[in-house]
């Protein structure tokens, strides 16, 4: 499929944003903070798929939930539209809820168990008055043939059907709604490998007959590859490299990035590359290290890393790296 660049405007825009949860620790209960996500930007064209990637706990999630405003940004602005929806009020944000969706791991616990799933794709089009209710059950069965389901599901409960099965139910109800833009939070992350592709091949094929954007978050190199036009890479908080797909695995710039894509395996063992072993554990989010906060665990850090945070610089077009050295 061809990869689409960023030249098309943006539909989304996160811009310097912070999330800091407060916790309460030790025996005189001090208040800190849990820094998930810090000056994080990134502008998604219109038709484009976005892959978020990095460790578990780097703050890829609680990005895409601010980005969706489900989470209260503690700073920074997310503009859809070219409009601000931190300034929106719940009524406003009802009516943009209709066109961000999204399609999160576990399909299972987004269902109701007891309720039929041609009801629950039913739900948004009433919630939304979409259509004349006499029509409701027709739209149900249509997008149940778009993600590869048959009729004589309609009548079914979600334990009936398998996880990748409950993914394209999950993925017709938030067509429902005609969105424009969906976050698909580690959508088959918990899904066997063969299906992970018959699900990656769906997402691409609706991506091209709703002309949807996506933001794709994965923990997993190989799928965020397979489906992204650009890729943005996250360790502790900090969007650390950003290029297009193909640039980001030839030329890797970062030290991070390449330790991640050195543990990837390769088909061919003649390609095969040195593997990067990070050492010591990924620092807490409670107590981030001063200057670069990959530096801990970085082989080629400096005096200066450990004092100086590296911005976001311009390697090559729409390839940006923050590292003192690139
Ligand atoms: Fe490593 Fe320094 Fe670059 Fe951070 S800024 S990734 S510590 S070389």
């Amino acid at each position: 499929m061809e990869k689409k660049g960023s030249a098309a405007p943006p539909i989304l825009h996160a811009s310097n944003l912070v999330k800091h949860f407060p916790v309460k620790r030790g025996y005189f209960q001090k208040k800190s903070y849990v820094k998930a996500v810090s000056d994080f930007s990134l502008q998604i064209a219109e038709g484009e798929t976005y892959g978020l990637v990095g460790e578990s706990g780097c703050g890829k999630s609680t990005t895409g939930r601010m980005i969706l405003r489900l989470l209260e940004p503690t700073s920074g602005s997310v503009f859809y539209k070219g409009k601000d929806l931190t300034r929106f009020s719940e009524e406003e944000l009802r009516h943009v809820r209709k066109e961000m969706q999204i399609i999160f791991q576990d399909p299972y616990s987004a269902l109701n168990p007891r309720r039929q799933i041609g009801k629950a794709i039913q739900e948004p089009l009433s919630m939304y008055s979409i259509g004349e209710q006499k029509q409701h059950r027709k739209i149900v069965l249509e997008l149940l043939h778009k993600v590869g389901l048959q009729p004589e599901h309609y009548d079914r409960y979600p334990h009936e059907f398998s996880g990748g099965q409950r993914q394209r139910i999950v993925m017709a109800r938030a067509l429902a709604v005609n969105p424009a833009f969906i976050v698909c939070d580690e959508p088959v992350s918990a899904l066997d490998v063969s299906i992970q592709s018959q699900i990656l091949n769906l997402l691409e094929q609706l991506q091209e007959d709703f002309q949807l954007t996506y933001l794709f978050i994965a923990h997993d190199l190989s799928v965020v590859r397979h489906i992204s036009d650009r890729v943005g890479v996250m360790y502790l908080g900090h969007l650390v490299e950003e290029a297009p797909t193909d640039s980001l695995f030839s030329q890797p710039a970062h030290p991070y990035t390449q330790a991640l894509l050195s543990s990837v395996p390769v088909p061919n063992p003649k390609n095969k590359k040195e593997r990067i072993v990070l050492s010591g554990e990924v620092p807490s989010p409670l107590n981030l290290p001063t200057g670069c906060v990959f530096h801990p665990r970085c082989r080629q850090a400096t005096a200066a890393c450990k004092e100086v945070v590296p911005v976001l610089r311009e390697l090559a077009p729409n390839h940006r790296v923050a590292c003192h050295l690139v």
